[in-house]
């Protein structure tokens, strides 16, 4: 199963509530999702529980599942369960703690007496002991001394460093009052969730909540390492646990939530301290967990009303960032990804000096002008089969294209400019030095940087860093890119019938297709009326599925507008009146932390703004940096008068002559001309007469990522 929050919690058994200003010894509780992590602090146990309960609720309505970790145990020694409730089953036993702890919302609490109770039941003094308060409590030791356990002191998982006795109710980390005070609110939890919840590794079902017992003190030398200067620890504790258990790869998680026994329990984790510790510093690297866009970002300055192309891209290129996080991939499965590091070669290419033809090898300094005559040596060098001694000063080796040169050979003359004669090779000299052979390096100098951060991988690019023997790389995560089409008149699919007045939905194939294109993981949102209710419901979908939105329909702000309309009412709508042809007003929104694209609904718009400003945005969120298309200047072969004011796109594809040609119609309904077309020609925003042979500027598709 795969967790997209993990919650930590630090646990706390005290008996008044905590000061009111963050301290330690308190309860705490670290959040970290995909790029996200919050710590929050809480003043008793009841204050604590309630938050969990909000927060497991709001991240079920999300879809999202839930691992959350307590740093109490989770079960007894092996036959305490049974003596107390007659099965070895944990969960029997945190219906019978519970049903014996009383905790107010001021943390007053029984646990002492409820331990003395249980103590009761058995012969002797029973197991739990340490009473720290001034008065004695009948059958409640003070010290271990004076009980006689009958089960044994630790689990076999508190052989971990630093775990204590369950059975151990107070004194220096101590944990035996956390664990009753604990499970009670564990138990709560369980009743108020139902099948929604299970604990590991007690229950095996796959529920949206799992609890799981956990250990900060596993990874104490990576949290005291990592702490902020000056932080809580119990603070940091939380963050650097979950922020780390959120980094481990899904498999590696799920796989420790299973580990343990059915009746002791586990924690989480032990065994596995070392993938833990390096998960942690993966999980806190700066670049990811990225800052959040803020929900002002694609707001204009005051007073502008029509936007120039350019003030657009620049006011996107610096309201965006990259928001995705980082994975390690083998170099032979990264085609299309985003460097999220730059790659440094490990050896040099080509490794040692080596000859670039067929032919023979010898030092150059033995010869001159004129014919050469030079004596074989026995054997010879060949690709993969090196020449293991010494060409004499003199002599010459027949060499194969790729050898490494042997000793004593620093040139290579062709095999077709030589003849043989007995054991002796002649050709004419003079050659140059080093002629026909590779240096060592001459490619790539082992250590150079072989390609920068930022750079997206193509095929050449594998073989560039498989030669430099580098075998994995760290890319950033795919951006997720959800696509919704909005209108009443829109037909989801070609599949079914669409009356007269309903259309099929021509955007989401195409917005889908381009966002895969440009290698993100496209997200199909569907279609939706036009209704604010269920515009809102996919776009809370499309907030949890995706990192960035694009829509399109309903984006202008008339009447049937409701995109922006409701984006207006409950996001952050920045409705830019973009001086660009085609396209009206492009809707620019945050939605729950995601930006929206709002594009126009008509195709030809659509495409026109999916290209010019959606498409360098998205490669900017997904670590490839801002795009510019790179476009040539061709001669027109057509003719037009441009108005000043407004950018102009027209379809158009290239003539054999070199020219530009652009569609009939700039009717912006006419879709066969997006096909019809092989590029666009950007007139600028000034005013231009064109005629046959102007230059033009033509950016084909390609030049846009389009494939
Ligand atoms: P709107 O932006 O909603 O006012 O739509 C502008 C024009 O584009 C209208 O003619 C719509 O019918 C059309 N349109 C909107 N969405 C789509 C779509 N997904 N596929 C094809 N045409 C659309
Ligand atoms: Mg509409």
């Amino acid at each position: 199963m795969r967790f997209d929050t993990v919650v930590v919690t630090d646990w706390s058994g005290a008996s008044t509530p905590s000061p009111a200003r963050p301290s330690q010894d308190a309860i705490w509780i670290g959040v970290a999702r995909d790029g996200e992590m919050a710590t929050s602090y809480h003043r008793t146990r009841e204050a604590a529980t309630d938050a969990l309960c909000t927060l497991f609720a709001a991240e079920i309505d999300a879809g999202r599942r839930v691992l959350a970790g307590f740093d109490f145990p989770f079960a007894y020694p092996r036959g305490f369960a049974r003596a107390l409730t007659g099965t070895d089953d944990p969960l029997a036993l945190w219906a019978e703690i519970a049903a014996r702890i009383e905790d107010g919302p001021d943390n007053a609490n029984n646990r002492l007496d409820a331990a003395a109770e249980i103590n009761r039941r058995f012969p002797g003094a029973g197991p739990f002991w340490a009473n720290p308060l001034g008065r004695d409590i009948p059958d409640l030791p003070r010290t271990k001394a004076e009980h006689a356990n009958p089960f044994a002191d630790k689990r076999a998982c508190d052989t971990a460093k630093g775990a204590q006795p369950v059975w151990k109710l107070a004194g220096a980390g101590s944990v035996g009052s956390q664990a009753l005070l604990g499970i009670a609110r564990l138990q709560a939890l369980r009743k108020r969730f139902g099948a929604a919840l299970s604990v590991r590794p007690f229950e095996s079902a796959q529920t949206p909540i799992t609890l799981v017992e956990v250990f900060p003190s596993l990874i104490a030398k990576t949290v005291a390492e990592l702490a902020e200067p000056g932080e809580i620890k119990d603070r940091a504790q939380v963050r650097i646990l979950s922020a780390a258990l959120r980094a481990l790869a899904p498999e590696q998680l799920d796989a420790m939530t299973r580990d343990g026994d059915l009746e002791e329990g586990w924690i989480l984790g032990l065994g596995h301290e070392g993938a833990i510790d390096s998960a942690a510093r993966k999980g806190l690297a700066p670049a990811i967990l990225p800052p959040r866009l803020r929900n002002d970002c694609f707001a204009m300055p005051q007073g502008v009303t029509w936007v120039p192309v350019e003030v657009a891209l620049d006011k996107l290129r610096a309201a965006l960032h990259p928001v995705t996080a980082h994975q390690t991939l083998p170099t032979a499965q990264a085609a299309g990804r985003v460097l999220a590091a730059e790659c440094i070669a490990r050896r040099s290419n080509p490794p040692r000096p080596n000859s670039a033809v067929d032919g023979f090898g010898f030092a150059h300094a033995a010869t001159g002008a004129g014919v050469q005559h030079l004596p074989l040596v026995d054997g010879r060098a060949a690709a993969g089969q090196p020449f293991d001694g010494t060409v004499p000063m003199g002599a010459a080796i027949r060499i194969l294209t790729g050898a490494i040169l042997p000793q004593g050979v620093d040139t290579v003359v062709l095999e077709e400019d030589t003849a043989l004669d007995g054991g002796a090779v002649i050709f004419d000299g003079p050659l140059k030095p080093h002629a026909n052979t590779r240096e060592a390096g001459e490619d790539v100098v082992e250590g150079a940087q072989a390609l920068p951060a930022g750079h997206r991988l193509r095929a050449p690019d594998l073989a560039l860093l498989s030669a430099l023997g580098i075998p994995e790389v760290e890319v950033f995560r795919p951006l997720r890119v959800g696509v919704l089409s909005t209108g009443d008149e829109i037909v989801p699919s070609p599949a079914s019938p669409a009356a007269p007045h309903q259309i099929w939905d021509a955007n989401r194939p195409m917005l889908l297709s381009l966002a895969k294109g440009w290698g993100c993981e496209a997200v199909d949102l569907g279609h939706v009326r036009d209704d604010p209710e269920q515009i809102e419901i996919r776009l809370n979908d499309g907030a949890d599925k995706a990192d960035v939105i694009l829509t399109s329909g309903g984006a202008s702000a008339g009447d049937e507008d409701h995109v922006s309309a409701l984006l207006r009412r409950k996001g952050t709508l920045s409705s830019w009146r973009i001086a660009v042809k085609p396209g009206r007003p492009l809707a620019l929104a945050m939605w729950q932390g995601r930006p929206v694209f709002g594009l126009p609904g008509n195709p030809v718009a659509a495409l026109v703004c999916a290209l010019v400003f959606a498409r360098p945005a998205l490669s900017l969120m997904a670590g490839a940096g801002w795009q510019r298309p790179q476009g040539f200047t061709v001669p027109a072969a057509f003719s037009k008068t441009k108005k000043p004011g407004r950018r102009e796109f027209l379809r158009a594809r290239l003539t054999e002559a070199g020219t530009a040609e652009v569609f009939q119609s700039e009717g912006s309904g006419r879709i066969s001309g997006l096909s019809w077309a092989t590029g666009l020609v950007e007139l600028p925003d000034s005013a231009l007469t064109i005629t046959p042979g102007t230059p033009v500027r033509f950016i084909p598709y390609a030049a846009f990522g389009l494939v």
